[in-house]
Formats: structure tokens, C-alpha cells, sequence
């Protein structure tokens, strides 16, 4: 089969992100099946059931369900910090990029980025560390860990290094905190079970609407009193629903149904890795592609990624501009291999100038 450089722009394959999946028909079926209650009385039998099985698998005392990643990051903060307080998270963190101001805005905390492409290690968060107690020095109260790491491309954590950051933060009292709204993905991965992903941190995050495939849902787990002042904070944050089992149904029908695929999409954006790698005007690490983004930069002085992405539109694909030259790839339930494949051509269509 020869691919061509052109697909049709009426009918895009749609690369932008995780989250533009629409439910399945058995997962619609699942939801409109789902036995619901009012949340905020404890009463929805399918968010229950769903938070008991979360806090189980991610081997925490306890779980809360909230409507999206950032506000599960959001209420997590506000929980585990105070006004003035310092957070030690990874350079280029979904934290610092991509909730809109909310953390200085609402948990009134400031951030120190350390590492390097998504990962960071015990050392440098040591050496980051502010003091309690100086009179200068924002205290450094929490750590958080990005796993994936989106902005690096979908990277996963060594586990070594989140056990040695778990470690020194318990010995210096700082809580620490795991966003791991693609945790199922660094899972599957890396063949490690959720639960001992989530093992170091005080707190644990996860997101249904990504890679799983639901329209929509977080969660929050850890110890039982911290998960009990998790729900006031959500309801101040607006965040507390009512009938939300039918996002529960989405939810656990994706933990039986969508959990052991990640690994095609991790194998489709693998598939696009390949095809990029080393065509001139690009550069591409093949080593962050881990899990199911792609991130590339071009190379070229007069390189633009709106130009990029415009153009791959044009011809049928559609990507994320992540920066002046960082163009976003992601894989997910709603493209085929084949698709992808298409996808990876036109992409290498474009930069060779064709
Ligand atoms: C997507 C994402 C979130 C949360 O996103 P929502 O769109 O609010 O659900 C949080 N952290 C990371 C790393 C993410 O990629």
C-alpha cells in the first residue's frame, strides 16, 4: 500500500489529544444503564463503587471523585499546602502550564521546577528544598510528581526515583503528591501496577476522560482524613454534583474495557515515532515516546508549529502546537494503526517537502 501524502481534511485523524475520544456504544449502554443517587448525600451507588474500587487498586484508604484532573490537582494543593508555601514539581508541569494561574489563584502557593524532561530526582528536590521556619524562604511543604509527563512526552517516571522522592520527602515532613492523570498509561508501560505507582505519595490523582476513554471524571485517593476534607474542598471549589454515576458507569466499564489496550496506542505512537525519527527539519527524541504522545520540534530557522499544524490539517491530520516549534501528537482510542499510520506518512510527507 502506498500512503499518501494527502488524507481527507472532512474526515481528519484526529492526533490533538486523549481527550477527544467519544464514548463507545457499550460504554453509552453502561452509563445509561448505571444506578444513580445524589452524590453530595453519599448516595450515588456507581460513584461509590468506583471510588472503592480506585482507592483499592491504587492501595489508598480512600477515594473521591471529582469532575477533572485539574480539579483533583487543585483540591490536592489546597489540602496539603498553606498560602506562602513553596511546591517542587517537574520543569514544564502540567501544573505550571496548564491550569490556568488556578494553583497561585487558589491554594496561593508558588512553584520550584526542577529536572529535566519530566523527571526529577530525590538530590534535586533536597537541594530545591526551602526550610520551615526562615525568615526569607517560602517553606517547601509539598512535591509533585508528574506520571506520564505530558509536556515531555508521556514519559514515565522510574519507579526507583519515586520511592527515593517519597522517602526524602517523609524525612523532611513535606507531603507529596503524584498527578497521575495518565497513570493507567505509565502502567501499563511499565508493567507496574497502579498500586505501587501510587505507594511513595501521600496523595494519588487519575483521570477516566485520557487514555480510558470516558467523557470525563478524576479521582483522588490516599488516607481517609485526608480524603475527608478532599470532599469540603471540592464543594468549595464548585466541583461537588449530584446524579454523577453515569460518569462512574463510563468509568468502570473503561477500567474492564480500555485498560489492557493502552498498550496499542502505546505501540501506534511508537509506530509514528519510527516513521518521524531522523527526517531533517525535526527533532525527535525516540526515547520520551513511552507511552502514547509524540513531541517533536523543528528545526528549521523559519519553523512554525501553527504553520505545521495548519497545513497537516489542510491535509487531513490534526495536531497540537505545544510551543513555537513543539508540535503534540497523541494516540488514543478513537485511532486505528492504520490510521496512524496514514497520519505518520502525511507528517513525513510535509517535512520532506512533498
Ligand atoms: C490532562 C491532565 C490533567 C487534568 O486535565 P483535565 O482536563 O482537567 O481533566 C492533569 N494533569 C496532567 C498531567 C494532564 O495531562
Amino acid at each position: 500500500m502506498t500512503v499518501p501524502i494527502s488524507g481527507d481534511p472532512s474526515i481528519p485523524i484526529d492526533l490533538r489529544s486523549d481527550t477527544v475520544t467519544r464514548p463507545t456504544a457499550a460504554m453509552r449502554a453502561a452509563m445509561a444503564a448505571a444506578p444513580v443517587g445524589d452524590d453530595q448525600f453519599a448516595e450515588d451507588p456507581s460513584i461509590n463503587l468506583l471510588q472503592e474500587r480506585c482507592a483499592e487498586l491504587l492501595g489508598k484508604e480512600a477515594a473521591l471523585w471529582l469532575p477533572t484532573g485539574t480539579m483533583a490537582n487543585q483540591v490536592a494543593l489546597k489540602l496539603l499546602t498553606r498560602p506562602g508555601d513553596d511546591v517542587i514539581v517537574s520543569r514544564q508541569s502540567h501544573a505550571v502550564w496548564h491550569e490556568a494561574g488556578a494553583s497561585a489563584a487558589n491554594a496561593g502557593v508558588q512553584f520550584t521546577e526542577v529536572g529535566e524532561r519530566g523527571v526529577f530526582t530525590a538530590a534535586e528536590v533536597l537541594a530545591a528544598r526551602k526550610p520551615r521556619g526562615h525568615p526569607l524562604f517560602a517553606p517547601t511543604t509539598l512535591v509533585e510528581v508528574e506520571n506520564t509527563h505530558n509536556r515531555s512526552g508521556g514519559v514515565v517516571v522510574p519507579q526507583a526515583e519515586a520511592i527515593a522522592i517519597g522517602a526524602a520527602a517523609r524525612a523532611h515532613d513535606i507531603a507529596s503528591y503524584l498527578d497521575g492523570s495518565r497513570l493507567w498509561n505509565a502502567a501499563i508501560a511499565s508493567g507496574t501496577a497502579v498500586g505501587e505507582l501510587a505507594a511513595p505519595f501521600d496523595v494519588v490523582s487519575v483521570a477516566f476522560s485520557k487514555g480510558l476513554g470516558a467523557p470525563g471524571g478524576a479521582l483522588l485517593a490516599g488516607r481517609r482524613d485526608i480524603i475527608s476534607r478532599a470532599v469540603r474542598a471540592r464543594r468549595m471549589f464548585g466541583g461537588a454534583m449530584r446524579q454523577v454515576g453515569f460518569f462512574a458507569a463510563a468509568a468502570l466499564h473503561a477500567l474492564d474495557h480500555h485498560l489492557e489496550r493502552l498498550a496499542d496506542d502505546h505501540a501506534n505512537a511508537a509506530l509514528i515515532a519510527d516513521r518521524l525519527t531522523g527526517l531533517p527539519g525535526i527533532d525527535l527524541d525516540r526515547a520520551t515516546v513511552q507511552t502514547n504522545i509524540v513531541i517533536f520540534t523543528l528545526t528549521a530557522p523559519e519553523a512554525d508549529a501553527a504553520a505545521f499544524v495548519a497545513e497537516a490539517r489542510r491535509r487531513g491530520v490534526l495536531l497540537v502546537a505545544f510551543g513555537a516549534r513543539t508540535v503534540r501528537a497523541v494516540t488514543h482510542l478513537d485511532v486505528s494503526q492504520t490510521e496512524c499510520d496514514i497520519a505518520a506518512g502525511i507528517m513525513a510527507a510535509m517535512l520532506l517537502g512533498m
